[in-house]
């Protein structure tokens, strides 16, 4: 091993793609060095160079300049201690899932004996006892992807890099495979030295990582370390959970001022309540998805209202709250989308929900309403009783429009629900 217990090590890595006009620099001077027994996490909005990092590291890419180390020293061609999952999986689809794992240890030179037993332990240490002899076609993506990862730990790699693994599954089986990936590491029994993973997934960085290395991108570079100091098994609910994650967003939205001044406070409570600027969500996303496409994410605040062709009460209205929400900061009449709100442009739907609900469970009336709503008894209260609480900030007009787009804004997030009829408010299972 090497003496400074590094695993990894890169020394001003960067990449330029392309050439002469069309020359671009996909990643600029990035330093980075992962210790033996570590798992960490790359995050940041697409394109900043979480893949082309990976490949670095593995090998399969070499840099346009800078150093890679491995275990202290200079990585040549690919590295065979390193094996990379990806998004999806190409699985053999002629061969069965047992053939499919001993593939790789085949491609490794390992005896046969040996391939089909290490093979066998393997599928049974991700859950997939008793489909060794099924076919890909007959197996659910959650499934292939279990397939992946075992053909990856056959192969027994000490550095394993992960490249957004469980974005193209369904809640339910990435939880499961998320489960299962932490069983193993955490109780050694996979000879794995360290995980490297890419997300765009904050929560799931917080949930399975050490520490979190944030990128930005143009160019793709690295804007902070972060270090994640929770025992496993975590929970989500945890406060000191959700202290890292509230952290890693205020990285990627370049939060500066401390929250009490950018939000205000909860009505009741000294100090002036902010009121949620009245928006519809679809018009929100129609703006944060208009800046991701044009130069820099930045345009005049005054020329975009034309762009748009929105009037621009409606428009500094949408601006507010793209901004209170931390998707863009405003400065001298421009606006430009920071990471995060790329992130968010940029995520499915489920994810953007799951953005969206962090983001307004920081907002003092939301923590007002939650916790009101928490209180009573059922976890439920009438309209006119939390208007009537809200009539202590605002006056009666007001306080009923700032409820409607609480409503509104906590259906969208499936924090709250709302019935009509009998003019209830809700807390969701799971919106606590
Ligand atoms: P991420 O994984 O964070 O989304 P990538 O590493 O895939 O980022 O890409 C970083 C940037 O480099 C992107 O702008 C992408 O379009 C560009 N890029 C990636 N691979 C290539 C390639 N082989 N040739 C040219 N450009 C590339
Ligand atoms: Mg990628």
């Amino acid at each position: 091993m090497a003496t400074d217990g590094y695993l990894l090590e890169l020394r001003h890595i960067s990449q330029v793609y392309g050439s002469g006009e069309q020359k671009f620099t996909a990643i600029r001077d990035v330093d980075l060095a992962l210790k033996d027994g570590e798992f960490a996490a790359l995050i940041g909005p697409t394109g900043c160079g979480k893949s082309t990092l990976l490949r670095i590291i593995t090998g399969l890419q070499t840099p346009t300049s800078g150093q890679v180390l491995y275990r202290g020293k200079p990585l040549v061609g690919v590295n065979p201690h390193a094996t990379i999952v990806f998004q999806t999986f190409a699985l053999f689809p002629w061969l069965t899932v047992l053939e499919n794992v001993e593939v790789a240890l085949k491609a490794r030179s390992v005896p046969p004996k040996l391939r089909v037993s290490r093979a066998l332990d393997l599928l049974d240490r991700v859950g997939l006892d008793g489909f060794e002899t099924a076919y890909p076609r007959e197996l659910s993506g959650g499934m292939l992807q279990k397939v992946g990862f075992a053909r990856a730990m056959a192969v027994e790699p000490e550095l394993l890099c992960l490249d957004e693994p469980f974005s193209s599954l369904d809640v339910l089986s990435a939880e499961s495979l998320k489960g299962e990936l932490l069983e193993l590491w955490t109780t050694g029994h996979i000879p794995t030295r360290a995980i490297l993973m890419a997300t765009h997934n904050i929560e799931e960085a917080v949930f399975l990582a050490d520490r979190i290395i944030v990128m930005d991108k143009d160019p793709g570079r690295v804007i902070m370390n972060l270090k994640v100091d929770l025992a496993h098994p975590r929970n989500r609910k945890d406060h000191h959970f959700l202290e890292v994650v509230d952290r890693v967003y205020m990285v990627l939205a370049g939060q500066t001022l401390p929250e009490h001044l950018e939000l205000g406070t909860a009505p009741g409570e000294p100090g002036r309540t902010r009121a949620l600027p009245h928006i519809n969500i679809d018009d929100l996303t129609g703006l944060l998805e208009y800046l991701d496409t044009i130069p820099n994410h930045r345009a005049d605040i005054y020329a975009l209202a034309s762009e748009l062709q929105i009037n621009s009460d409606e428009l500094l209205r949408l601006i507010e709250a793209a901004e209170l929400l931390g998707f863009v900061n405003v400065a001298h009449g421009d606006i430009t989308l920071n990471p995060l709100g790329e992130t968010f442009s940029e995520a499915s739907i489920r994810s953007r929900k799951e953005i969206f609900a962090t983001r307004i469970r920081r907002l003092p009336i939301f923590k007002w309403l939650l916790n009101l709503l928490r209180s009573s008894g059922r976890k439920q209260l009438e309209w006119d009783v939390v208007q009537t609480a809200l009539g202590l900030e605002f006056h009666e007009e007001e306080a009923q429009r700032q409820l409607d787009t609480a409503i509104d804004w906590g259906r969208y997030a499936e924090i709250l629900a709302y019935d009509d009829s009998s003019e209830i408010l809700y807390l969701e299972p799971g919106g606590n």
